[in-house]
């Protein structure tokens, strides 16, 4: 029978503090849909379908379990249970502690047949937003909580209200691995051209650059900054260095972190990926008070920087 390996935080607050846990589908259903003790939210504990080396983390995740959507007011808690029985997809429902007549705030959780490695979840993800575009798509904005993407997410296990409301779809568990797969070659695919059309406007801002020799002007050479900045990696890479950044990650996700946002000020939540493929633009992750967004180009020009 397979197990559904979950982790479960006593506090949220302390990611090292975890308890590891295996259940059956039914009987992980059971555990996310228990009747608790109403408590303060700071004291409610929380779960994650991940599994971790190390603290919670997505660097740290191993493996997944399950598939979660968490939804806030978008389609309403009897919209999504029809859909998800006419179409037959395994899963099981339940409403959030702040669900009541006026919100629809509840949690869809999708079993998968295998378990989910940790560096396939990416995958697994474009997988999930595709299959729940083409599944609510119908319903005028329907969405879910893209924060989601993050493999080491965690949710806080409810208690039930006056309108707790919870329910199984039996139905068939989805071929994921197979979705997951589409999705990795269609990334694949995206992720070539978008390096082409790179390589292409690199090559014709040299050209442009060279055209002009000795005469270039402030423009011009302002122009070839942003291009130079939007379409190769290693200028990326010096500006990020001269600014001052530090570089995290791995490989193709290799992002410039902590240094100043422009509109806020703050250094704690900035980025930019130094290969330009995936996002070419800089951001202040400060989503709700600040949420900047610029080209890298930009940044640079602020900062008075030059090639
Ligand atoms: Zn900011």
């Amino acid at each position: 029978m397979r197990l559904y390996n979950i982790t479960a935080f006593p506090n949220i607050r302390q990611p090292d503090n975890q308890i590891k846990l295996a259940y059956s589908w039914l009987n992980l259903c059971r555990f996310l849909g228990k009747q608790r003790k109403p408590v303060a939210k700071i004291r409610q504990g929380a779960w994650s379908p991940a599994s971790f080396d190390g603290k919670r983390s997505n660097k740290n995740v191993t493996s997944l379990s399950c598939l979660v959507l968490d939804i806030d007011d978008s389609i309403t808690f009897g919209q999504a249970n029809v859909t998800l029985m006419v179409t037959n997809v395994r899963s099981y429902l339940h409403t959030s502690v702040s669900h009541d007549n006026n919100n629809d705030r509840f949690r869809i959780v999708i079993p998968t047949a295998e378990k989910i490695p940790g560096d396939e979840w990416t995958y697994y993800y474009l997988a999930l937003e595709s299959w729940f575009d083409e599944t609510f798509g119908a319903f005028e904005n329907a969405t879910f909580d893209r924060s989601a993407k993050d493999a080491a997410r965690a949710y806080y296990v409810g208690y039930h209200t006056m309108h707790f409301a919870e329910d199984f779809i039996e139905g068939k568990i989805l071929d994921w691995k197979g979705r997951a797969q589409d999705a990795k070659e269609k990334y694949m695919i995206e992720m070539a051209k978008r390096r082409k059309e790179q390589e292409e406007r690199l090559a014709l801002a040299e050209k442009k650059k060279q055209n002009l020799g000795k005469h270039i002007s402030l423009s011009d050479k302002r122009k070839y900054m942003y291009e130079a900045l939007r379409n190769d990696s290693s200028e990326r890479r010096k500006f990020a260095l001269w600014l001052g950044a530090t570089i995290v990650g791995g490989e193709s996700c290799e992002r410039a972190i902590s240094w100043n946002c422009p509109r806020c000020g703050l250094d704690d939540c900035t980025y930019f990926y130094i290969d330009p493929t995936r996002s070419s633009s800089a951001y202040c992750n400060h989503k709700k008070t600040c949420n900047w967004r610029d080209s890298v180009g930009y940044l640079a020009e602020i900062n008075c920087y030059s090639l």
